[in-house]
């Protein structure tokens, strides 16, 4: 399987076919997803304002892909500094709660977005950092919102931002048919 640096390069090649290059901005998405595939996607399009018709703006997919890289750095540069600082504890027979253990290892989901079109707006990179800093400074996530820090009532979604707090997020992105077409106008890029 295509990893996300090769898919990242396929993006960036303008001597590509535009197809090409947004099936390849998929697999980078499909790699590293930090609100689900769904709603990083649709942040990654708006943001980054690509076109229904790609060759409109060729650059409009290097501007996503670069956009989603950065957050992915930031979240991998912790996550192996995260890695090592464990290895020490360990070693040096300390141990860790289990429930600060349980977020780092939601693979990529860092933010999850049940509904895709309600997602952080800020750049993807500030969003990961901060939820890398509410996790370091051990933010109770259920009570604080951890992309936006909005207080938080309800064992639902953050109003703000649409993160999900809840560690096992509900899969609901096509609960609904509506749901469902309009993910289909988003993946077209009619909006
Ligand atoms: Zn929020």
């Amino acid at each position: 399987m295509t990893g996300f640096p090769t898919a990242a390069r396929r993006v960036r090649d303008t001597g590509l076919e535009s197809r090409d290059r947004l099936l390849a901005l998929r697999t980078c998405v499909l790699r590293f997803q930090p609100y689900g595939f769904r709603a990083t996607w649709h942040h990654l399009i708006v943001s980054a304002n690509v076109p229904r018709r790609l060759d409109d703006d060729p650059l409009s997919l290097r501007r996503a892909v670069d956009e989603l890289e950065e957050a992915r750095l930031v979240w991998q540069a912790w996550n192996h500094e995260h890695a090592a600082r464990r290895r020490r504890e360990k070693a040096a027979g300390r141990r860790v709660s289990p429930r600060a253990e349980q977020w780092p290892d939601w693979a990529g989901l860092v933010a999850y977005c049940p509904e895709f079109e309600k997602h952080p707006t800020e750049r993807m990179a500030v969003v990961v950092q901060r939820v890398i800093a509410a996790y370091e400074s051990h933010v109770d996530q259920t009570a604080t919102c951890r992309a936006c820090g909005r207080s938080l009532t309800a064992d639902a979604p953050c109003p703000d931002c649409g993160v999900d707090p809840r560690p096992s997020a509900h899969r609901t992105e096509f609960r609904t048919l509506a749901a469902h077409h309009r993910w289909r106008e988003v993946w077209r890029r009619d909006r």
